[in-house]
């Protein structure tokens, strides 16, 4: 059987996680919690990293600081998982549906500026598997009109555009640890803060709305109930976790691009059969976080998917649109959304991780060939 995802783990989890029990810190915010933070804010030039217990978590404290309220509106792509948008929906705000781009899932920035009203608060891009979003268009967009940018990064850690690391364009980012992502730890993510700006609220409201950050500091002398917040920095057990994978990312990464490129190779063959390869732009990386194709109709795709679960392998489809969703669709009174529905409708995900071999791979092109002929 090869599944459609495996967890990677280094070996030095345990370790790691032992320590911090020999330790006796086992709450939020300790050592591991801050060697995690230097990590992202060194390598990937985040300004102030907080680490918290899922994306979707950072995400809601982007809402919370960008001060969402009822009748603000957040233009985003459908094309994308339900946190980016509930999070702000949880605030009271209307969400503006763009389309995706024709190349990729990747938010159409040439229909972003028409969207925008008086009551526009926020644009928010969602890097769909690690590749960037057009950036220099979408920032003169937010500086021209005076918007908040919050770059939805879940799937792009180590990830580039035009040589600057994504997550350190918005004025808030945020990062998945989520088991499917590149680097995990089971749940987790991170805020990602590069507007200053932002950076003592956010600890408050990471740390339930009070100021105990300040106050471990030394700079109040007590601590108390300062703004809102929640319950959204994780344990020092999933720290120290993450901790060993991050230690490892040129490892993971460098197998991960390795068993991407044998895909995009072997079935490149595959456009006499009108199937479409994911494309990437020159001005985006390639972090290898997930293998897609685009099929002819979701007929061809549903029976691709039987043929190869009668294989042993495991592929699956990917979002639906969520201006269509159950939730959203009695709200939405816009136009048809083109290409968000056509990946909905016909992009596959085939199995990529760490420990898949070069025998499964091949196993894997074999048998979509096979389909194909
Ligand atoms: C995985 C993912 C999320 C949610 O991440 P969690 O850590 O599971 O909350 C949000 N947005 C995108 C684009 C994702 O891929």
């Amino acid at each position: 059987m090869i599944p459609f995802n495996k967890p990677y783990f280094t070996g030095k989890e345990t370790k790691y996680i032992k320590k911090a029990v020999d330790f006796g810190h086992i709450s939020g915010n300790g050592s591991y919690t801050k060697k995690c933070q230097d990590f992202f804010q060194e390598k990937y030039n985040i300004k102030k990293a907080l680490l918290t217990t899922s994306c979707t978590d950072a995400l809601e404290m982007c809402a919370i600081l960008l001060n969402i309220k009822k009748g603000d509106e957040v233009i985003m792509p459908s094309f994308t998982f339900v946190s980016t948008a509930n999070a702000f929906v949880l605030r009271g705000a209307k969400i503006v549906f763009v389309d995706s781009k024709k190349e990729n899932p990747n938010i159409d920035e040439s229909k972003i500026e028409s969207l925008i009203t008086k009551k526009t608060k926020a644009i928010v891009v969602v890097h769909y598997a690690g590749v960037a979003c057009e950036m220099n268009t979408i920032l003169d967009i937010v500086k021209k009109h005076n918007l908040y940018l919050v770059e939805d990064a879940a799937q792009a850690i180590n990830s580039y555009y035009k040589g600057k690391p994504l997550g350190s364009f918005g004025h808030l980012s945020t990062f998945s640890f989520h088991e499917t992502k590149n680097i995990q730890c089971g749940e987790g993510g991170m805020l990602a803060i590069n507007d200053k700006q932002f950076i003592d609220r956010a600890e408050v409201i990471w740390e339930k709305g009070t100021n105990r950050s300040a106050f471990f500091r030394g700079e109040v002398d007590k601590y108390g109930w300062v703004d809102i917040g929640s319950s959204f920095l994780p344990s020092e057990l999933n720290a120290a976790f993450l901790w060993a994978q991050l230690k490892r990312v040129q490892k993971i990464q460098n197998k991960r691009i390795h068993i991407w490129d044998s895909y995009y190779k072997r079935l490149s063959q595959l456009s006499q059969f009108g199937v479409k390869l994911p494309f990437i732009d020159n001005y985006a990386t390639n972090n290898a976080h997930m293998f897609y194709f685009i099929c002819n109709s979701t007929s061809e795709r549903s029976d691709l998917i039987n043929f190869l679960k009668k294989e042993n392998i495991y592929a699956v489809f990917h979002y639906q649109s969520l201006h269509k969703s159950d939730f959203y669709k009695k709200k939405y009174d816009r136009e048809e959304l083109k290409y968000s529905n056509l990946f909905s409708d016909r992009l596959i995900r085939i199995p990529l991780y760490f420990e898949l071999s070069n025998s499964q791979l091949e196993f894997i092109q074999d048998s979509i060939i096979k389909f194909y002929e």
